[in-house]
């Protein structure tokens, strides 16, 4: 994964997946309009007192990144993210029955997903560019450069523990016939474990749905002394993502982790933990993470 400063606007790319057909890109908080504490490359949707400067400032970074990125009028499709494990299918150009569609109607499904209760998006059209907000969370891209198919997956602990990522291989083969072995996959910065510690009830229920398969995910850090202390467990979403991404048949070559930690890293990530549950701030921005598909007019042709 290779960090890169375009226009002002800070970014990390897969370089390996990009090299293969796509667009791709972690974005950081750099580089971007809006004022503290969502300072600047926020791509959250703020509710506050000035929601209507919070979204011009929203429309006005997507066009930085854009420009960093060398797409022109960049639109990212993005859904209303729970937690969960939905994965949704976005084919803005497919044809409705009436013909092919035009550009406003491309445009207002890319309006009406981002109503759509989801945590993941795959999508198999060119130069369409699906996408995901964090602030600690892990973003996890995955592309197929076989037939085009993207994905963008938003898995903090329980998206996580509900397999997320899992379902969004079994969707882009289901829907767009990808084979697991074919797809690449980057994993970007969220928490590490240097900064998440969890109960050990929560290593538990994680052993008892995952096997020892995660056994690698969590470290034991402190025991504190008396009788019924509870330890305290680091835990690594990168590692216990890999794990279930090479239960699925994702080949371990095809795995790009960036390592970076969005809570040790405040110049460069927003971080609700560090930003909002520890220090008591009033709120953060939201990093996004996108990837399309270059056009490729032999692509499907195979
Ligand atoms: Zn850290």
């Amino acid at each position: 994964m290779e960090c890169r400063t375009e226009k002002g606007v800070r970014y990390l790319t897969s370089d390996a997946i990009e090299a293969e057909g796509s667009v791709n890109a972690f974005a950081t908080r750099v580089g971007g309009v809006s004022g503290a504490p969502y300072d600047t490359l926020n791509f959250g949707v703020v509710s506050g007192d000035n929601p209507e400067g919070a979204s011009r400032q929203r429309a006005l970074n997507m066009r930085r990144l854009g420009t960093a990125l060398g797409v022109e009028s960049l639109r990212c499709a993005l859904v209303t993210q729970v937690h969960g494990n939905t994965v949704v299918k976005f084919d803005p150009t497919e044809e409705p029955e009436s013909g092919a569609p035009t550009k406003t109607e491309a445009l207002s499904k890319t309006e009406a997903l981002a109503k759509i209760e989801a945590d993941a998006i795959i999508s198999a059209t060119p130069s369409t560019a699906v996408g995901i907000l964090t602030a600690d969370c892990l973003p996890i891209l995955l592309f197929d450069p076989v037939t085009g198919a993207v994905g963008a997956v938003h898995a903090g602990w329980r998206g996580t523990y509900a397999r997320i990522v899992v379902n969004a291989v079994e969707a882009m083969a289901k829907e767009y016939g990808s084979k697991s072995g074919n797809i690449r996959t980057a994993l970007g910065p969220c928490i590490g474990p240097c900064c998440y510690t969890v109960q050990e009830e929560f290593y538990e229920k994680f052993l008892a749905a995952f096997g020892s398969s995660i056994d690698d995910s969590f470290k034991f850090v402190s025991e504190s002394a008396g009788e019924g202390s509870e330890r305290s467990v680091a835990f690594d979403l990168q590692s216990a993502n890999k794990a279930q991404l090479l239960e699925a048949g994702v080949g371990p070559a095809n795995i790009d982790l960036s390592g970076e930690c969005t809570s040790c890293n405040a110049d460069l990530f927003f971080s609700y933990r560090r930003d909002v549950t520890s220090r008591g701030g009033s709120g953060t921005g939201r990093q996004l993470s996108m990837i399309m598909a270059t056009a490729s007019s032999d692509r499907r042709c195979v």
